[in-house]
């Protein structure tokens, strides 16, 4: 057992996240112009679903957008039937044994071939995310490599979990614990997180053994079928997972419902995180299993600024979590909760910051925000910045910007009560709240009033409200004297309490465990 434990820790300290490009650098820049017009060589390009390794195309497409220029088509997509998701089951059941039964060795080394190919592909993958997901380079940048480092970790993790595991022995018998795959994985990823979450739930499934039915956001289909590219030519076997493109609501309640499927990956908001669970506790006629459902939700993340904080500092962590990539990150800040002390500084610093942000399109490098994902999204936080009006004082921003795409001021607004909607729904775009604490007990309560629990950071130099903070600020993801956003796989395990879902904790030494299940054998030995 020393030694398995040796084996850990030194398959661990290999992990290295994937260093970022640096495009203030003239030569990166460059790279970046050649893969965007590479990608806009291929706009428009017709992808195909895939069910039981066969191409299928079918009446209705799907035009996936680019939300910078909306009259330009980045990639044009199937809209698979009800009928055709239950194919996807059945054939993902089919061949679900064969897949199984493949040594873990082989499938981890795909997954490490895989990781090889996205890095390869890099720049190109940037550039599709900058086009379809709206997301500057540098945010574009950051979600590539989080899908390497999911490819490369759950690989390490997979070695753990496929070797022998530390049981304890009884005399006359040998004792062991083995890990198996659960069957066909519905995996449901949102459009923010294009290919780092796809990628992430998509090979931590496969790699355990399970073969998967792939359903991508209807907004970022195109990326998808990129790294299903990857995924073929990594060597993953054309059977072992299905892609199908369609609208959450005409396939999604199918796949999730048919009775061979084992378990659901899903990432996405609250709303549909819920009805998918609901809908996945009832069993269906020949159902002889109970659904697992993995169900990372929405988040209301706050970052309290006490007045023992370097104020500096706070209003840079504040100004990147909530306005970049539009404040449509899970863990961004929705919430500045200011102690009373430094109120009016902070918000003087912070709105001063916030007016030399530049909006506009994503693959222009001068623009620090692109636009929102589509025009329901842009309409849905124009009418929160509306509500948020009355419910507050706008300091900043508090309309659309100018320009063909979907394009929002970066928005703030001041003393905002915690019954206000601004403070208590996930609104998903550039819109700040900034609420008045009295004290620093004060702000750890206001941070807490919320169904959500995903993210939260805060700014002290005080070693004993850091110590309150660890204890009592109620969220998956706690960080301390810097930004809320950008959770590093390994370091930073990912997942929220509450309403924001399972807390599955992708990127972390327990995640793959969510999708095997284990077997313990005893056998007599005299
Ligand atoms: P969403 O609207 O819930 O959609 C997520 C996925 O669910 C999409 O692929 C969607 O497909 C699909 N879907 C919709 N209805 C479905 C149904 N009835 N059955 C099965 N699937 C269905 O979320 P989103 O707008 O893509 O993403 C933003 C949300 O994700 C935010 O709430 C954000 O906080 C959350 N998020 C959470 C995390 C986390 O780790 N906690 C990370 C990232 C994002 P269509 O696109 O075809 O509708
Ligand atoms: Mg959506």
């Amino acid at each position: 057992m020393s030694t398995l434990l040796a084996n850990n820790a030194q398959s661990l300290s290999e992990f290295r996240n994937e260093p970022y490009a640096d495009f203030s650098r003239p030569e990166v820049r460059a790279e970046a112009l050649k893969a965007a017009e590479l990608v806009r060589s291929r706009f428009g390009d017709e992808s195909e679903l895939l069910i039981g390794g066969k191409h299928f195309r079918t009446e209705s497409r799907l035009r996936s957008l680019n939300p910078s220029r909306p009259s330009e088509v980045v990639g044009t997509h199937q809209r698979a039937s009800p009928e055709q998701a239950a194919a996807a089951v059945e054939a993902a059941w089919e061949y679900f044994p064969t897949w199984a039964a493949i040594p873990a060795s082989e499938r981890i080394g795909m997954l490490r071939r895989a990781a090889v190919i996205l890095r390869r592909r890099k720049m190109e993958m940037d550039a599709w995310q900058v086009f379809e997901a709206g997301k500057t380079w540098p945010e574009a940048e950051a979600d590539v490599s989080e899908a390497i480092d999911f490819c490369e970790y759950y690989a390490l993790q997979m070695e753990r979990f496929a070797g022998p595991q530390p049981v304890s022995q009884l005399p006359g018998e040998q004792a062991r614990l083995v890990y198996l795959p659960l069957g066909v994985g519905v995996v449901v990823p949102p459009w923010n997180f294009p290919l780092a979450i796809l990628a992430g739930m998509t090979t931590a499934a496969l790699v355990a053994g399970n073969t998967v039915v792939l359903k991508p956001s209807s907004d970022t289909p195109t990326i998808a079928a990129r790294f299903v590219e990857v995924l073929l030519e990594a060597g993953f076997p054309d059977r072992s997972f299905c892609f199908v493109t369609g609208s959450g609501s005409a396939v999604g309640d199918v796949l999730v419902s048919h009775p061979k499927t084992r378990f659901i990956a899903f990432t996405g908001s609250m709303e549909v995180g819920l009805h998918i669970n609901e809908l996945a506790a009832r069993p269906q006629k020949g159902q002889i299993w109970i659904k697992r459902v993995i169900a990372e939700m929405g988040g209301k993340d706050a970052i309290i600024v006490d007045d023992e904080a370097d104020l500096d500092a706070a209003v840079d962590g504040v100004l990147v979590s909530a306005f970049g990539y539009q404040g449509q990150k899970c863990s961004a800040c929705s919430r500045a909760i200011v102690s009373e002390k430094v109120y009016e500084p902070f918000l003087k610093k912070l709105t001063s910051r916030v007016a030399g942000l530049k909006v506009g399109a994503a693959d222009d490098f001068a623009n620090y925000m692109g636009p929102v994902i589509n025009d329901g999204a842009r309409k849905s936080i124009l009418r929160y910045i509306e509500a948020g009006k009355q419910e507050g004082q706008l300091v900043a921003g508090g309309a659309a910007a100018s320009g063909e795409g979907y394009f929002i001021q970066p928005t703030v607004i001041a003393g905002v009560d915690s019954k206000a909607t601004i403070f208590q729904e996930e609104i998903f775009g550039p819109v700040l709240a900034v609420t008045r604490a009295a004290d620093f007990d004060d702000a750890l309560r206001l941070a807490n009033d919320t169904r959500f629990g995903l993210t939260g950071a805060v700014y002290t130099r005080n070693p004993e409200k850091i110590a309150k903070t660890r204890d009592q600020f109620f969220v998956g993801n706690l960080y301390i004297n810097r930004k809320c956003t950008g959770a590093m796989v390994g370091a930073h395990p990912f997942g929220g309490f509450n309403m924001s879902g399972t807390d599955s904790k992708a990127g972390g030494p327990d995640y793959l465990l969510q999708f095997l299940q284990a077997k313990s054998i005893a056998e007599k030995t005299h």
